[in-house]
């Protein structure tokens, strides 16, 4: 079992004056086999929040506990988590058969045969009982991950650390590690925690996904619920590519005013908000504008500066005021640079957040939920 728990998390740099709030009280219950997602830009306490539950960090205040077992004070080898990293670490003079053995050599009362035996059935689970006498100075950049992630497979941890474990790789083997490292999670049901700036990666691998800002829990979720049910304008930001246009209004009664526009709001709109809601930010993600004729209520007149084929979809530029936004239409349909167009943020999908503290006062509606795909 390991069901993990950060109480109250909090993790203070000091040096002289210096003062780094690093982690800032988190609170977070990780279930047992659960694959959560840590994310969140360059310097929000990832991989501080990593090394603490690794035992690398000694925690400011908090509690961490795994099945109820209080493991704040323990040293890392006696909390049976696993740590990957994102630059392998491993060691540059053993073949990949010892660098996988190694851990269960110095750590167990194994006998090697039993060791060796361990090693082979890890590698055969990585595809790379090819690589096993090879040194690492041998390898790809991806067949070393794999080494890497052999050495914390083979202890059979109660938690997987992975920070960043993909980074060094290039962008079509990241993609491929990614649905392998989902696939070994999977099958080995191990509780994994996943440090990645990456909003992709952690859209498509979590669980669920914790996005931190300022050493600060913005919201732990299902990656859906992230996506369309964001907590706040940071959440809504950083989660979603291309991200989420937003716009400042202040609302008179029923009407959002812009610089550039006017938009009415409907009564079903009107009711989620309170008559302090005045000064507001418009959120729309780029797939959900919409190019109308002008006679469109709301419809806001633009041109569209730049285009981005994609293939699958294409991207338009667009100018409202001296802010450039963009809407994503279907690949085949064409969309030109210099075309005069309307833009509609259809009221169903637009998302109001508060203009000062950037909290969500209205997410947009989803359509019924689809039904599963079945084949
Ligand atoms: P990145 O994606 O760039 O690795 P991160 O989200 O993992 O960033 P952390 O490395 O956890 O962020 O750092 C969080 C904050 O704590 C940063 O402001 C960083 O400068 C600071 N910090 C981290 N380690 C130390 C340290 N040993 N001493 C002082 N400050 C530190």
């Amino acid at each position: 079992m390991g069901r993990l728990q950060l109480h109250n998390l909090t993790k203070v740099f000091s040096s002289g004056d210096n003062r780094i709030v690093a982690v800032d009280d988190l609170d977070v219950t990780v279930e047992d086999g659960e694959f959560l997602v840590l994310v969140g830009p360059s310097g929000c306490g990832k991989s501080t929040t990593l090394r603490c539950i690794a035992g690398l960090e000694r925690v400011s205040t908090g509690q961490i506990t795994l099945d109820g077992r209080d493991i704040t004070d323990k040293k890392p080898k006696e909390r049976d988590m696993a740590m990957v990293f994102q630059n392998y670490a491993l060691y540059p003079h053993m073949t990949v058969r010892e660098n996988i053995g190694y851990g269960l050599k110095i750590t167990s009362d194994l006998s090697s045969d039993e060791i060796g035996s361990r090693v082979e059935d890890t590698a055969r689970l990585l595809e790379i009982e090819d690589l096993l006498d090879k040194e690492p100075s041998d390898l790809s950049g991806g067949q070393q991950q794999r080494v890497a992630l052999g050495r914390a497979i083979i202890r059979e941890p109660e938690v997987f650390l992975m920070d960043e474990p993909l980074s060094n790789l290039d962008a079509k083997l990241r993609t491929t590690m990614r649905t392998e490292i989902q696939q070994l999670q999977q099958d080995m049901d191990i509780t994994t925690i996943y440090v990645t700036h990456d909003q992709t990666e952690a859209m498509t691998m979590g669980d669920r996904i914790a996005v931190l800002d300022g050493g600060e829990l913005q919201q732990i979720d299902e990656p859906l619920d992230c996506y369309h049910r964001p907590n706040n304008r940071f959440v809504a930001g950083f989660i979603g590519s291309p991200s989420m246009n937003f716009l400042s209004v202040r609302r008179d009664g029923d009407q959002l005013t812009h610089d550039a526009f006017e938009y009415t709001l409907s009564e079903t709109t009107l009711d989620d908000l309170r008559d302090t809601d005045v000064n507001l930010t418009l959120g729309i993600r780029p797939e959900h504008i919409e190019l109308a004729g002008g006679d469109h209520r709301n419809a806001i007149p633009t041109t569209i500066e730049v285009v981005e084929p994609m293939g699958e979809v294409t991207y338009g530029y667009f100018e409202i005021g001296e802010t450039t936004y963009t809407v994503s239409v279907e690949g085949e349909r064409r969309l030109e640079a210099g075309q005069d167009v309307h833009v509609v943020f259809p009221e169903r999908k637009i998302h109001l957040f508060d203009g000062d503290t950037g909290d969500a006062v209205k997410n947009s509606e989803l359509d019924e939920p689809a039904e599963t795909v079945r084949v």
